[in-house]
């Protein structure tokens, strides 16, 4: 079956194209068209481009979906309903659904009659436990405007559980790992039996782990007081908790990890930005391990994950046991949505 995989920014859309048989998953083709809204003028374009270069026949269509909110806990046929629920969840996603809609409604038209399914990165996480998600904050603001945690990523940490097990060689019901995608982006999750019990990100991608940009765990009460004191709204704090903190905000050099490697023994802040990033990665391998009472294996992806295996050995050593198994996997979400699409296909 040949699956086409979009992943949709709001001025970039990312192909792959698999054939998915039984015995065997080849990658046909990949590629990505860049700046829509400039050269190219919208989505509806860019699609018509990568449909252009894709010569053979599509028979389905995966789409990643950054929130599924609540509702979705796996992946579906997309039909009028589930558009609708996507729309409705934009408010917690506002720069990541919109874009994916629209690929989504004009894929739908260009490739009408054949299925198109999403996938939900959010949908991984959906096993997690209420005690987990919730925030100690009244609960009618749960009920009210859905606040809780909900993590991101979730396609990632499910490919790299599932690969584990294969690594491992004994089947995903009966392994506890700890899964950590370390890129631009970075978050961890503890997997018992194959789902999810908890992740480090939260209502937005901004909780948890230091990242290249992002401050990750903070308290709140910091936001108000930089509000008053540099004089900026909260959307201000937030894009700066966003896009100005994390490695860059620590070092002021870079949010690129091989640069604060590189500098790290001339520069404090360098120095400080390496070490707060691998000490909060420490605590939260040490934290999942304790939750779920040992860990089979710590797999690490993502371009620091993939790149740094000796530094990853590092941050385990004393946090979990000497017979966990330290490795890493790359990551491909792209497949994991393929394989998806295939099954609801099936399915349906
Ligand atoms: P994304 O999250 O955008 O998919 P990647 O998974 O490709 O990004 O990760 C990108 C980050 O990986 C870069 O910002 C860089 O910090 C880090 N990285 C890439 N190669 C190395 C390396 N050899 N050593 C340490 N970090 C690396």
């Amino acid at each position: 079956m040949k699956i086409l995989v979009l992943n949709s920014g709001s001025s970039s859309i990312k192909y792959k194209l698999f054939d998915i048989l039984p015995d065997k998953e080849s990658l046909l083709d990949k590629g990505l068209v860049e700046r829509i809204g400039e050269k190219i003028p919208g989505h509806k374009e860019a699609l018509a481009i990568i449909l252009d270069k894709i010569v053979s026949g599509v028979d389905a269509v995966g789409h990643r979906v950054v929130h599924g909110g609540n509702r979705f806990k796996e992946s579906v046929l997309i039909d009028g309903e589930v558009i609708k629920a996507i729309e409705n969840f934009s408010e917690l996603a506002p720069l990541h659904n919109p874009p994916a809609l629209l690929t989504i409604n004009e894929s739908m038209a260009m490739l009408s009659g054949i299925p198109h399914v999403a996938v939900f990165d959010t949908a991984f996480f959906q096993t997690i436990p209420e005690y987990a998600y919730m925030y100690a904050i009244p609960y009618d603001l749960y009920e009210r405007y859905k606040i809780r945690r909900y993590g991101f990523h979730g396609t990632s940490h499910r490919y790299i559980a599932h690969q584990a097990a294969l690594v491992l060689k004994k089947p995903i019901d009966k392994i506890k790992v700890i899964t950590c995608h370390l890129g631009n982006g970075c978050s961890i999750a503890a997997v018992e039996k194959g789902k999810a019990i908890d992740t480090s990100m939260g209502f937005t991608p901004l909780e948890g782990l230091v990242m290249g940009t992002r401050s990750g765990d903070i308290d709140p009460a910091v936001i108000p007081y930089i509000m008053e004191k540099k004089n900026i709204d909260a959307n201000s704090v937030i894009g700066l908790l966003n896009k100005e903190s994390g490695l860059l905000g620590l070092s002021g050099i870079s949010n690129d990890m091989r640069e604060i490697i590189k500098e790290k023994g001339r520069n404090k802040r360098a120095a400080l930005a390496f070490d707060l990033f691998a000490y909060r990665l420490k605590k939260y391998i040490g934290a999942y391990a304790g939750v779920m009472g040992g860990v089979d294996a710590v797999i690490f992806t993502g371009g620091i994950g993939e790149n740094q295996p000796d530094l990853m050995k590092d941050i385990c050593k004393g946090v979990v046991s000497a017979k966990t198994k330290i490795f890493s996997i790359p990551t491909d979400e792209e497949l994991m949505i393929a394989r998806d699409t295939k099954i609801i296909v099936n399915k349906d």
